[in-house]
């Protein structure tokens, strides 16, 4: 009976769209207070990856059946070792696409152009006293995107309009675009003048991006990370950019959030933002409604809306 159905929140996920439409329908268990008297009530997960829903996690909740995830990046859950018991995963495909490349593009012109940089020029008087120095240019770059799919395309076509010529690097090429793929990374970092990173984090791609990637890409290179922060290698950037092997970066992730290497707050050639990605109220409001569709679908006996695809659905 879903009326009595327990859900634990892993969050808060987004109290005024999640939480307000889940507490009429279900006992909402904040993970907080989970204890072995409520383990068995539990028939459902809504997180926003601040803890991991591990192995472990999940061999607490013996009724657990779906885990919905406020994000379309689920690397914070073990997916699967919820496959193999059964349960299902869902994550906020495709309603963020639009916004999380708007702000890609943002970050791109910001750190090529040093808009914050020039900014900051502004604010402390240096524009009475002279002017913002000549600055580098995305024209004449090639962009290579680490990843081709939904988020990937939508920057591509952006880039598109800017008239940049973009090509990639993920493990199969993407059916039905039009840009160059490279099934080997070092030699497309060598072909371009700016990465962007926008595939799934996890142990597949840790750390892709390391010392050999960021030295090919060169002493006139940018990197930008919009994916996730273990996805490129930190202490390696973190050298690349002060010892100006690369040119500069823009950071919308990190390794160990919200903490950020004090080495990064110390150079003028990075641009660092709070993992602002998707962070707007249409888009928010968006992944949060999707998350509860998955589950009132899930409790109605209609399946999931948007499983993943380590997930056993449809099943038979
Ligand atoms: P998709 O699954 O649609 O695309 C993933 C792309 O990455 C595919 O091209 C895939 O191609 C490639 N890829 C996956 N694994 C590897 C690998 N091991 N090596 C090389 N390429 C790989 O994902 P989305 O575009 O929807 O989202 C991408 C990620 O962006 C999310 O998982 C999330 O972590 C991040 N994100 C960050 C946000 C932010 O706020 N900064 C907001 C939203 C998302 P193939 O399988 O052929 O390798």
């Amino acid at each position: 009976d879903a009326a009595r159905s327990a859900i634990l929140v892993i969050g808060p996920v987004m109290e005024n769209v999640v939480e307000r439409q889940l507490a009429p329908r279900f006992d909402l268990v904040p993970i907080e207070q989970l204890d072995d008297a409520r383990a068995p009530s539990i028939r459902a997960i809504a997180t926003r990856g601040k803890l991991r829903v591990d192995d472990a996690l999940l061999a607490r909740l013996p009724n657990v059946e779906i885990v919905s995830n406020f994000g379309v990046g689920y690397d914070t859950i073990d997916a699967a070792a919820a496959a193999a018991r059964g349960v299902v995963v869902t994550n906020t495909p495709d309603v963020l696409n639009e916004e999380v490349a708007d702000l890609t593009i943002g970050l791109l012109l910001a750190t090529v152009r040093e808009l914050p940089q020039a900014d900051r020029f502004v604010r402390a008087g240096g524009w009475k006293s002279g002017i913002f120095p000549l600055g580098p240019t995305l024209r004449e770059r090639t962009v290579g995107l680490i990843g081709m799919g939904r988020i990937g395309q939508a920057i591509a076509k952006r880039l598109d309009a800017f008239s940049v010529p973009v090509v990639y690097h993920s493990r199969r090429a993407q059916p039905g675009v039009p840009y160059q793929h490279y099934g080997d990374l070092i030699a497309m970092a060598r072909a371009v003048d700016v990465i962007i990173v926008i595939v799934p984090g996890g142990p597949a791609t840790q750390h892709m991006v390391n010392a050999a990637v960021l030295e090919a890409l060169g002493p006139d290179g940018i990197l930008i990370n919009v994916a996730r922060g273990t996805v490129v290698d930190e202490e390696a950037l973190l050298k690349a950019l002060q010892d100006r092997t690369i040119l500069s970066a823009g950071l919308d992730v990190f390794q160990n959030e919200p903490y950020v290497p004090e080495g990064f707050l110390a150079l003028d050639n990075v641009v660092l933002l709070p993992h602002v990605g998707s962070a707007t109220h249409h888009t928010r409001g968006a992944m949060g409604q999707l998350v509860v569709d998955n589950l009132v679908s899930w409790f109605e006996g209609r399946g999931p809306v948007t499983p993943v695809a380590e997930t056993p659905w449809p099943r038979g």
